[in-house]
């Protein structure tokens, strides 16, 4: 079958010369100047027809490996009733970051951020017994978030193509194997599209116990930071968990004492205080690692308990919270406020130590610890510490955690730092940024349970369907690829997505050359070759060869004086490598030939 032929005379296009001003990332850039989507507002873009071009081949690839699992497609709308979204409490938890629509009766809808409710009611809705299972469904739809920060043009929109599959299953073994057969479809979709990933675990395994891994495009304009083990295992900062320190011997450490140390409320200032008033006697000069500074979090419980926690982490290490929350999980964390530190008046602000938290605290009514103490997983048994002494101008010196003092556990605390050990031993950890192009997630019953979906199983008794989640972010990814594949001069798609494989163009005043390109054109068309034709009059060569490199397809064929005295047509790749000039009569065979090597 011949393929169609966009001839650049009468192609809805018009590239721009100049970067548009509000284009943060040459992904956005370019595709504006190349005329494959024009912004309508923040986060929102119309497609032009080089643009659905684009996203059609990478659907159609999608879609050929989601096939191939075995998943069938089905489509919601995209304005969707409250109630599901309330069983689920996400109505709530979503926050301001969903669209929400009321109807002429004043009934609340939503714009769908994701449908994991509409797919387990669906499932719920026609299925009921073990002999339906499994099945894997799946839509390519639009979905809504009223992100933040609208950002990196399709990377972060407001509204964006997003493919989202859902598996249900009897079991969490058959969940575990449906997972799989996903995650491999998405390592073959990302190789066949060209974008460069990284699997990245997204869950801790123990606290999280359900299995969850990201893919993310290692790209600098980022929003996600990944640490990469020598090994080549990564893991998203949140889900990273710390190995376990060696204890420390400190039968040689000193005794502890607590010292005078005015006006060193902050780790900076007790640190030249120390090594004023009190250096050590090895030579070393005092360090902010040697200091163990106490944060006062609140730790706000899903039952609506507000609990005061104490944090004790290295001080030269910075506190990150959301990791910190990550393993506070359900519950949500924020630092103390005056209002929380008031009900505890042994808590000295700049000098919280240890011998008011904790095991060392006391015992409260339920026989806990009155102020829980956790420890940055970093802290060693048998390290030695300079804390607070609690009271105003005092820290302790020499105290051993271990010997001095105790915990009420250990937590993910501190920023992960290049350098730190990966948790699988492999190295020191490299940090990296990277673009979330799709995440699977192994749900296990949250949603089942939450709608109550059941089915009957061989004893006949109902029971709730293990389920999974499995989203790529489509008009994301494409911006993935042209922010991987462009140079100064415009795009340059991989053969797999781009909008043709071939950039004919015909140049000069001559007829002559018009007509062996309209030849060409047509014998390319004819083997099913896609076609870009420029056979616009009247434009300069300039013009037409900024534009051709600018638009980025992969092959750029060129007619003009040559071919008009000495019967030779000009092939190039657009990604610079070699040129090649062949007869007339030879340049469409040889496109072809190209044409497969991709
Ligand atoms: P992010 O952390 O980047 O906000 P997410 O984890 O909230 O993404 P998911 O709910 O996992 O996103 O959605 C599935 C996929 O949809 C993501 O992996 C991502 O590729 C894509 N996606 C999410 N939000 C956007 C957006 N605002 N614009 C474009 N694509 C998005
Ligand atoms: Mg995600």
């Amino acid at each position: 079958m011949s393929s169609e032929v966009l001839r650049m005379s009468n192609m809805f296009l018009r590239t721009l010369r100049d970067d548009p001003s509000d284009a943060d990332v040459d992904s956005a850039k370019l595709l504006i100047r190349a005329g494959y989507i024009r912004k309508v507002g923040p986060g929102l873009y119309s497609w032009l027809p080089l643009g659905l071009k684009v996203l059609r081949k990478i659907e159609t690839i999608i879609r050929e490996e989601m096939v191939k699992t075995g998943a069938q497609e089905v489509e919601f709308p995209a304005l969707l009733p409250k109630d599901p979204y309330e069983a689920t409490n996400r109505w709530e938890e979503y926050g301001d970051n969903i669209f929400r629509v009321k109807d002429r009766h004043d009934a609340d809808y939503l714009l769908v951020p994701t449908a994991e409710e509409m797919f387990t009611l669906m499932v719920k809705d026609m299925y009921s017994s073990y002999k339906d299972l499994p099945v894997t469904l799946w839509q390519m739809k639009s979905k809504f978030r009223d992100e933040f920060r609208p950002r990196a043009g399709m990377i972060r929109g407001r509204e964006f193509v997003m493919k989202d599959a859902y598996s249900f299953d009897m079991s969490e073994e058959d969940l575990k194997k449906s997972y799989k057969i996903q995650r491999d479809a998405y390592e073959r979709i990302f190789q066949r599209l060209g974008v460069k990933y990284v699997m990245v675990h997204a869950v801790s395994g123990p606290m999280g116990g359900s299995e969850s891994e990201e893919f993310l495009a290692p790209l600098p304009i980022g929003e996600d930071t990944f640490a990469l083990a020598p090994s080549g295992t990564a893991w998203n900062v949140e889900a990273l968990t710390t190995v376990k320190p060696e204890d420390v011997d400190y039968s040689a450490t000193e005794a502890m004492i607590a010292l005078p140390t005015p006006e060193s409320a902050t780790i900076e200032s007790l640190v030249t205080t120390s090594n004023e008033l009190y250096p050590r006697k090895d030579g070393r000069a005092w360090q902010a690692s040697d200091t163990l500074k106490n944060l006062m979090i609140a730790v706000m419980h899903p039952t609506g308990e507000r609990e005061l926690v104490a944090i004790g982490v290295p001080g030269d290490r910075q506190v990150d919270m959301k990791r910190l929350e990550a393993s506070f999980a359900p519950a949500e964390i924020e630092e103390a406020n005056e209002e929380d530190l008031k009900k505890f008046p042994e808590l000295v602000k700049g000098y919280i130590g240890f011998g008011v938290l904790g095991p060392q605290s006391g015992k409260d009514e339920n026989g806990k610890s009155r102020i829980k103490y956790l420890l940055d997983a970093h802290i060693a048994r048998g390290s030695e510490w300079i804390t607070g002494a609690d009271e105003a101008d005092k820290h302790v010196y020499h105290a051993v955690y271990g010997r001095d003092f105790e915990a009420d556990g250990f937590v993910e605390a501190v920023e992960v730092q290049t350098g730190d050990m990966s948790p699988d031993g492999s190295g020191p950890l490299s940090l990296e940024r990277g673009v979330e192009i799709g995440q699977v997630f192994q749900l296990g019953l949250k949603y089942s349970k939450a709608l109550n979906l059941t089915v009957l199983n061989e004893n006949g008794k109902a029971v709730p369907v293990w389920m999974g989640c499995y989203g790529i972010g489509v008009s994301r990814v494409m911006s993935c690829i042209a922010e991987y594949y462009n140079d100064e001069n415009g795009l340059k798609w991989p053969a797999a997505v781009a909008p043709a494989q071939v950039h004919v163009i015909a140049t000069g005043r001559d007829q002559a050359a018009f007509d062996a390109a309209e030849d060409l054109v047509a014998a390319l068309s004819e083997a099913g070759v896609d076609v870009i034709f420029d056979d616009r009059s009247k434009v300069s060569p300039g013009i037409k060869f900024k534009d051709s490199e600018l638009l980025g397809m992969p092959l750029i064929a060129v007619a003009g004086r040559d071919t008009v005295n000495n019967g030779t047509i000009e092939i190039r790749h657009r990604d610079g490598a070699e040129t090649q000039i062949v007869s007339v009569t030879d340049a469409a065979q040889a496109i072809i030939d190209e044409v497969k090597k991709f």
